[in-house]
């Protein structure tokens, strides 16, 4: 049996399986050190009270053949799609577009079979690794990963690409931390429009967002619904990252460029590749968009960004530019040299490499405040004791 021919394209050493074996390095040299993690994105703090009983209802129908359900629309819950219209989107998307699924990540890979492999991909650089792997395995070799850098406000210039088919764009952005502007915004859908181009929107951190000129749906610009997918999920909003539960937007004025429907085309990929979100997750989501949810969803991310202005309060006195942490709890350094094994070493903390997302990402750590309250305070105390210590030095 022949290997697909596409797995040798990918990145061998896989951004956490190459920190994983640094740190087991690390552990067998200092076997006592009492390692921080602030390194991957998984959430660390329980589901909210109310959330978790619409969780533990639906285990309870499920128990009695009256409340029962098998499968369901594999298009998901249309309580939960007509309360996500509203929620996230203000009903300018309607149900219909909305689709339940197990994840953002599942999504974007699920994508890649609407457009092909001959299809030619822009992605930002750095980059949340799943859009160019995904496209990889797909077998697409026109990938162009434009920098996206403090220089240019982590907005690339796209005006440079002259074809393009697909334009994957994470705001608030993993890893950088920094949500795009509507001004920005407009200029990404405008250049998307120009080369009769799909954007892939990854709106997974929107619900992080507290500044309210910043958009939180691409759908919040003009004829976006003419050129944009969007995907995202509730894995960081209420602890779901291992309940599971996301969603994709595709509109049903999307079309290819011989006018089909997009939207038909998603249906089917759905129908076949997928068998709708688990029923209890989705009852999870319906009781997260109550008005007892939304206020638990925005008391957990307040939590994480606090978690994320601590660890910068203590970093920045090392005098480093410090981006991104306003609008997602990631930071984003820039040490101007790798400085993960330093961090490792010198504070027991562990950071992520900015190089793993790409090479603009080098020479940059990212922090990540979806710890424990008790880590971070940890980790700053850490810093700031070790920051005291230099400048009593000099
Ligand atoms: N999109 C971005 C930008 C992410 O950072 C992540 C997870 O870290 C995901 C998607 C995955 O979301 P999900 O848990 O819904 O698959």
């Amino acid at each position: 049996m022949r290997r697909n021919d596409n797995f040798a394209r990918l990145n061998k050493n896989y951004l956490f399986t190459e920190i994983e074996k640094r740190v087991a390095a690390f552990k067998a040299k200092e076997p006592s050190a009492k390692l921080i993690s602030l390194s991957v994105g998984d959430t660390s703090q329980s589901i909210p009270p109310s959330i978790a009983k619409g969780l533990v209802q639906k285990i309870t129908d499920l128990q009695v053949n009256e409340t029962y359900s098998g499968y369901g629309p594999s298009q998901g819950d249309r309580a939960l799609r007509e309360k996500i219209a509203e929620a996230f989107y203000e009903n300018k998307i309607s149900a219909d577009e909305i689709f339940i699924s197990d994840g953002a990540k599942c999504d974007i890979g699920r994508l890649q079979l609407l457009f092909g492999e001959k299809s030619k991909i822009v992605l930002q650089n750095p980059t949340y690794p799943v859009y160019l792997d995904s496209s990889l395995l797909m077998g697409q070799t026109e990938i162009s990963a434009l920098p996206a850098l403090p220089d240019n406000g982590f907005f690339p210039e796209f005006g440079k690409v002259k074809e393009v088919d697909l334009i994957y764009f994470c705001s608030p952005n993993n890893p950088t931390g920094v949500a795009a502007t509507k001004e920005q915004l407009k200029e990404l859908v405008s250049f998307a429009k120009s080369r009769c181009a799909v954007i892939i929107f990854d709106s997974a951190y929107a619900g992080f967002i507290r500044d309210p000129s910043l958009p939180r749906s691409i759908y919040e610009i003009e004829g976006a619904e003419e050129c944009a997918i969007e995907v995202s999920s509730f894995s960081k909003l209420i602890g779901f990252t291992g309940v599971r539960l996301g969603w994709s937007v595709v509109p049903k004025a999307l079309k290819y460029e011989n006018g089909l429907s997009v939207h038909d085309d998603w249906q089917r990929v759905m129908a076949t590749f997928f068998n709708g979100a688990s029923n209890i997750a989705q009852a999870g989501g319906v009781a997260a968009l109550t008005p007892e949810g939304v206020e638990e969803m925005r008391g957990l991310t307040d939590y994480y960004l606090e978690n994320v202005r601590l660890l910068r309060g203590a970093l920045q006195p090392m005098g480093y530019p410090i981006y991104g942490g306003e609008a997602a709890p990631y930071l984003w350094v820039d040490f101007g040299e790798e400085r993960f094994q330093e961090f490792l070493e010198r504070y027991h903390i562990l950071t992520t490499p900015g190089s793993g997302f790409g090479s603009a990402g080098k020479g940059f750590l990212r922090f990540s405040g979806f710890g424990s309250r008790e880590d971070i305070l940890e980790a700053t105390r850490r810093l700031k004791r070790e920051v005291s210590y230099q400048n009593s030095d000099r």
